[in-house]
């Protein structure tokens, strides 16, 4: 990331509602549930499979992680009448564990349920380290009273990963891996590029030998090349991993997933709630200085790109 870029990282939060919303609509489907679908119908056609996020973890009252259920629960139902592949990425927050374990667990075992009735399957994120025992322990409650339709996110920038996964492994517990988006204490995690890398490697190669079902969430060139390199060595076939990228973050990189015969999996969110979401989307960005420039030029320019 140049100079320029790495600053403006740091101003994002100063930048204007609005303009955040114009330059990070790539990564968002929209704020409504038929936008989303609009969007995984057209993933989906171009053979790709998709996972929907209901945008909502900046809640504050009980009601609203209920509905962020019931919108999970509407999600179930449209993606089974349009015959869409599609299953959900789940925030704890947004089904409110900030609000108590209590409130996160009723919400999300009805959500789990009523997936299960429909035969689909809910993907729990993982948000900052304050989160990660509560979100495991519910995995594990989960899985005890036989919900198999559930998975849950490790983050190889934190150094428990490893511990997490010899801990899980007696589940074959189904897992996303990713890098890890919040920034930690160096206590509990690697903060530079190649830590995480290495860590990242470690964590999927045990994860396969412990039999598990990985998604392998990154659009880091190399770690995908790693990816093709472990599922080939231990001779997994098509349906025993998929890759997963976000939505609007290297689509050239996923279609030559899709056309090597990969699965690959588009995290596509859509809600009301887009603004923290934008903005972790926008600072790992390395291109942010060229957004907001293009953007600002746009605007004093009407008409430039055909817009009016
Ligand atoms: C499907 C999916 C689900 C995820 N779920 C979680 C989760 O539950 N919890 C969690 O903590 N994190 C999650 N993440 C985020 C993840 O942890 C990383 O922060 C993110 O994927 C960037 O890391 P990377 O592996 O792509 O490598 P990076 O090195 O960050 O990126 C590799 C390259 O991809 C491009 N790129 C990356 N991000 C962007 C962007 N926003 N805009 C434009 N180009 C970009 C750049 O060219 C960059 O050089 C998820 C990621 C994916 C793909």
């Amino acid at each position: 990331m140049s100079l320029v870029d790495s600053a403006l990282v740091r101003l994002l939060p100063a930048v204007p509602k609005p303009v955040v919303r114009r330059i990070s609509s790539r990564y968002i489907a929209g704020e409504e549930l038929d936008d989303a679908l609009r969007v995984v119908r057209l993933l989906n056609d171009r053979g790709k499979l998709a996972t929907i996020d209901v945008l909502g973890e900046e809640i504050a009252e009980p009601e609203e992680a209920r509905a962020i259920a019931g919108a999970y629960e509407e999600a179930f139902g449209a993606i089974q009448r349009g015959k869409l592949d599609s299953n959900v990425s789940i925030k704890p927050t947004a089904l409110g564990l900030k609000l108590g374990y209590e409130l996160f667990r009723q919400n999300l075992t009805e959500v789990v349920e009523d997936a299960a009735s429909r035969g689909n399957f809910v993907r729990i994120d993982m948000e900052d380290s304050s989160t990660t025992d509560d979100t495991l322990r519910l995995y594990r409650e989960l899985r005890a009273a036989g919900h198999d339709n559930v998975g849950v996110v490790l983050q190889a920038r934190l150094k428990r990963t490893l511990a997490d996964i010899r801990e899980l492994a007696e589940l074959t517990p189904n897992v996303r891996l990713c890098k890890g988006i919040y920034l930690e204490r160096p206590e509990i995690a690697y903060r530079d590029f190649d830590s995480i890398r290495a860590s990242f490697v470690q964590a999927l190669e045990a994860l396969l030998d412990a039999g598990s079902y990985v998604g392998i969430a990154t659009h880091d060139e190399w770690l995908v090349e790693q990816g093709q390199r472990l599922v080939s060595e231990r001779g997994l076939g098509r349906d025993d991993y998929e890759f997963q990228m976000l939505l609007g973050v290297r689509p050239s990189l996923g279609d030559e997933l899709v056309s090597g015969g990969h699965r690959l999996r588009i995290y596509t969110p859509f809600g009301r709630h887009w603004y923290a979401y934008s903005l972790r989307r926008l600072q790992e960005n390395p291109k942010i200085a060229g957004y907001i420039a293009a953007d600002t030029v746009n605007r004093l320019i009407p008409g430039r790109n055909g817009s009016a």
